[in-house]
This record gives C-alpha cells, structure tokens and sequence, in this order.
C-alpha cells in the first residue's frame, strides 16, 4: 500500500535530519512516497540527484515563502524540474531576500539588547538556507531565551519584531515558479495562518485566481475538523489535496513523519496528476 509523505525538511533548511537521515527514517516508516520540501532550497534533491536506489520514490519538492495580504504564506509546490531556470533564479531571488531579512531582524533585535545575532544565526545555519529557527537556536544557546518556542512567542513569531514579511514576493510570483518549472503549487497548512475563515477563503479564491492547484488538507498537528473543512472548499473551489507532516525533527513530540489525519474521501489526491 502507498504511504505518502509530501511535506518534509533537511538540514538544508531548518531540518534536524540530512537528506539520507530523512530517507532512511521514511523507510523505517514505510514511507513508500516522500516529497522533500525545504524552505526555499532544493539542494536536498541536488545531493540526492545521483543516489542509485532510495527504496522509494522521491518527489522533487520546495516551500517558498511568499505574502498575500501582509501575511507570510508559504507555498508548497510539487513535482517540479529542480533544474530549470527558473527554480535556480527563483532560489537566488529566495535566497536574497533571507540575507536580507536576517539584516533587518538582527538591527531590531539588536536595538533590543541582543548582539551578534546576524553572524549568530548565520552560524548556526552553517551555509544551509537560513531561517528564523537558525536565529531561535542561536538565542537559546547564548541564553537570551529559554527554548525555541519562548523565542518565536516573544521576538519571532507572527506579529512580533521578527516577523519581518513584506520582502516575500507575493504568492502569484511563487506559484508561476512552481508552475513553469511543471509542478503543482499547494497552499501549505492553511489552517495555520492567523485569520478568520472569510479570509482564508478570499486567500484560497486569490490562488486559485492565479494559476493554484491544491491546498493540503491534512498536515502535522492538526487541529479536528481542519481537514474536513478544507476538503469542503477545495471540492467547492475545484483544488486537489495534498497531505504531508511537514516534519522537521524526530524530537518534535507533535510532528512525527509520515502522519497526518485521514484524507477525506472526498478529496482528488494530487499524487493523480503527477
Ligand atoms: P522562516 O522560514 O525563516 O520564516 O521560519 C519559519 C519556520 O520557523 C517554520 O517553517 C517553522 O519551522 C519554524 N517556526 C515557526 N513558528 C514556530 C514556533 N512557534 N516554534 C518553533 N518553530 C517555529
Ligand atoms: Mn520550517
Ligand atoms: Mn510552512
Ligand atoms: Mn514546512
């Protein structure tokens, strides 16, 4: 039986596992088909291009970052050709933007007291594509907060100064990325975004408006509902579904690969148009 996994994360972004750390924990959960799907990288598909025989299938995979309305949205796209031109651009455009974005974060997280968060955070993505973990694991070691969660809760989080969106490009460039590199752009956890569902909804028409495919229903520690609720509009706004855990770490208690809550009957599984 297939057991798919379309959402996932390496030390190429802010993953725990490498690449073939992540394979091999796939296989112990007999994962039969796994998407990795880093943070606006996809250097785990360049390390992997050449491995002979995985023992399954692996789906080329990236999550860009991008904005809609303000709100940093994060953008799934599937199958896609790691090679074509416009993912190398569409990876150095990304790429920019985090550099730039650390700048900002760092200068206001300096005027609060704390130094050398840049070099800190930089360091702690060790030349992988760097993130706000990076800078929530460099404040945990020097001290400034006492765990990961306190320092998106207090600095980096939705709405906090570290919480820097408008450099993201808007959804509409990220999903023509995805679509002209041949992939398939699902709109990640939707159910995570801080909004009301009028505006989830106006989101979801707004994707589907440009070029969007399909949204995922099911996703890691997810709240109960969700998914039915989600395949209710994607069979309204005529989407596909995609389920992934969006894994990051074996020592996150709520995220464990390969699980996710049942796919509603319903939903058309975008694996179909692979
Ligand atoms: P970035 O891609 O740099 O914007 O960072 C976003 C990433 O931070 C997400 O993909 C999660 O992996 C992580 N993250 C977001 N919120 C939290 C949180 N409250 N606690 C721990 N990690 C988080
Ligand atoms: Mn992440
Ligand atoms: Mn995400
Ligand atoms: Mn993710």
């Amino acid at each position: 039986m297939s057991h798919f996994d379309l959402h996932s994360h390496t030390t190429c972004s802010d993953g725990k596992l490498s690449p073939q750390e992540l394979i091999n924990l796939a296989l112990e959960n007999n994962i039969t088909d796994l998407a990795i799907t880093d943070h606006d990288t996809v250097a785990a598909h360049r390390q992997l291009e050449n491995v002979k025989d995985l023992g399954l299938n692996l789906i080329s995979g990236v999550e860009f970052s991008g904005q809609w309305a303000k709100i940093g949205i994060h953008i799934v796209g599937l199958n896609i050709d790691i090679n074509s031109e416009v993912i190398l651009k569409a990876e150095a455009h990304q790429n920019k933007i985090r550099l730039e974005r650390l700048e900002r974060i760092a200068y206001k997280l300096e005027k609060r007291g704390f130094s050398n968060i840049l070099e800190g955070a930089l360091e702690e993505a060790g030349g992988n594509q760097v993130g706000r973990p990076h800078i929530a694991r460099y404040m945990l070691k020097e001290g400034m907060v006492r765990s990961i969660s306190s320092a998106f809760d207090k600095y980096l989080g939705a709405g906090k100064v570290g919480d820097v969106s408008s450099l993201w490009p808007d959804i509409e460039d990220t999903v023509e990325w995805i679509n002209q590199a041949g992939g398939i752009a699902v709109i990640a956890h939707p159910g995570r975004y801080k909004m009301t569902r009028s505006k989830r909804i106006r989101l979801i028409q707004d994707f589907k408006d440009c070029g969007g495919s399909a949204l995922e229903v099911c996703t890691g520690n997810q709240p109960n509902g969700m998914a039915e609720d989600l395949a209710n509009i994607c069979e309204q706004y005529d989407l596909m579904a995609s389920v992934g855990s969006d894994f990051h770490s074996p020592s996150y208690q709520w995220v464990k690969l390969g699980r996710y809550p049942r796919l509603p009957k319903k939903c058309r599984p975008v694996w179909e148009a692979f």
